[in-house]
């Protein structure tokens, strides 16, 4: 039997089948002959959502650009595409994703299924740039999703149907100045506000061992003959900027709290860190996500900081996440679809305020539950 397995490593399936589709047509037979379908992207996510004992599809045969409406600031990317593998083509082209994560090996349609995002107080998730979305819907057929419709489904943990392709709004290509530096936290903290706004994206990582803050500043360079920078500093198109190399596997959980009560949350889990959980070492990292309307986002209707905590692969975490679990809840938190949380079905609907519609939409589009796994259920049905 195929087996799958998660990029970290905590998460395990085996499917009775894997398949790689090699065109439409044959995407639409493997999803209207099943009953049970899930899809895997780059298996960067550390929640069960990809996990199935049906039928495993992967759609690397949907990779790549389709179509790019340079006038028009769009560009549609094959549902497999890594975003990795769409910067170079976007810029010979003349645009660029507004905003991206800590790192791009990520299919354009996982990142979107999860909210996948970056930091910048005036920026949404890549979800909010889908500006249409091709789905194989539970029968088997080929729809353009419109409306009310497309805000669910630009993130919808793949509970809609198989994404084929998403038209994502872009900006003209540009370059970031890059600045990293090192403070104490809390004078971090102090200048947040200024630090925020300054800067086009600002986040930093609060290192435990030193209670200091590494910081990194990206601001959009518009000189483009400026190419030497000061030591600390790099220059270069945005999607060579955005991405790291995370060389050591981690086990993560992210929250999303009101962007005014992030200082305090923040500093809630740190005293968690220095006291009950002083054996956690690993850096936490603090963004900005500004506020958005799509039903599922962590960051609905409420400007956002999102934190982030991790563990190495193979050291205890369990204990440690859900005492956090607690204080996030504490603050309004709403987890990240694709990082830990133990929340379900019946604790969302006081998160969402468009839950219930979600809900419905979800069950509109996928009558038989072909794509809800045993974990999708403990999210989408309440017991
Ligand atoms: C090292 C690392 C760094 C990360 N950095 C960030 C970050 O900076 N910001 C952030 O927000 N998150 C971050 N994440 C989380 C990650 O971006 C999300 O979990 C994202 O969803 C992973 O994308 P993926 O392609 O691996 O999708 P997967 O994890 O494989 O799948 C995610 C979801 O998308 C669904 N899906 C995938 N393809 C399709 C399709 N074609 N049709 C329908 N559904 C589909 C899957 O079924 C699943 O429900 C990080 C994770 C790791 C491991």
């Amino acid at each position: 039997m195929a087996s799958w397995s998660n990029w970290a490593g905590n998460v395990e399936c085996r499917p009775a089948r894997l398949a790689e589709p090699r065109d439409l047509d044959e995407l639409k037979r493997l999803v209207a002959g099943s009953n049970d379908v899930r899809v895997a992207g780059s298996g960067h996510s550390f929640t069960p959502i990809v996990a199935t004992d049906g039928l495993l599809l992967s759609l690397g045969n949907f990779a790549g650009i389709v179509d790019i409406d340079r006038a028009g600031l769009r560009a549609e990317i094959g549902a497999g595409a890594r975003l990795a593998d769409i910067g170079a083509e976007l810029q010979a082209a003349g645009l660029a994703l507004a905003n991206q994560g800590d790192v791009d090996v990520q299919r354009i349609a996982g990142a979107i299924s999860t909210g996948t995002h970056g930091t910048g107080r005036t920026l949404g998730s890549i979800s909010t740039m889908v500006a249409a979305l091709k789905l194989v819907t539970a029968s088997g057929e080929a729809i353009e999703v419109s409306g009310s419709d497309l805000k669910a489904a630009a993130l919808s943990l793949g509970t809609l149907g198989v994404i084929v392709s998403v038209t994502l709004n872009l900006l003209p290509a540009y370059r970031l100045r890059e600045r990293v530096w090192r403070e104490p936290v809390e004078q971090a903290l102090e200048r947040l506000p200024e630090l925020a706004s300054e800067n086009r994206h600002f986040e930093f990582f609060w290192l435990p061992e030193t209670d200091e803050a590494d910081c990194k500043a990206l601001h959009p360079s518009l000189d483009e003959t400026i190419t030497t920078v000061e030591p600390g500093e790099r220059i270069d198109w945005s999607w060579r900027i955005f991405p790291s190399v995370r060389e050591r596997k981690f086990i993560e959980s992210e929250w999303s709290v009101p962007a005014e009560q992030g200082p305090e949350c923040f500093l809630a889990i740190r005293e968690l860190m220095r006291g009950r959980h002083a054996e956690m070492k690993w850096p936490v990292e603090y963004r900005t996500v500004a506020a958005d309307d799509l039903p599922l986002s962590p960051a609905f209707g409420r400007d956002t900081v999102a934190i982030s905590i991790h563990q190495g692969v193979g050291k205890p975490w369990e204990d440690f996440f859900r005492d956090a679990q607690e204080i996030f809840r504490r603050f309004n938190g709403r987890p990240h679809w694709g990082k830990w949380h133990a929340l379900q079905a019946r604790d969302f609907a006081a998160l969402y305020p468009q839950w219930d519609r979600f809900v419905a939409t979800r069950r509109r589009f996928d009558p038989q539950n072909k794509f809800l796994s045993p974990y999708l259920r403990s999210l989408f049905e309440a017991r």
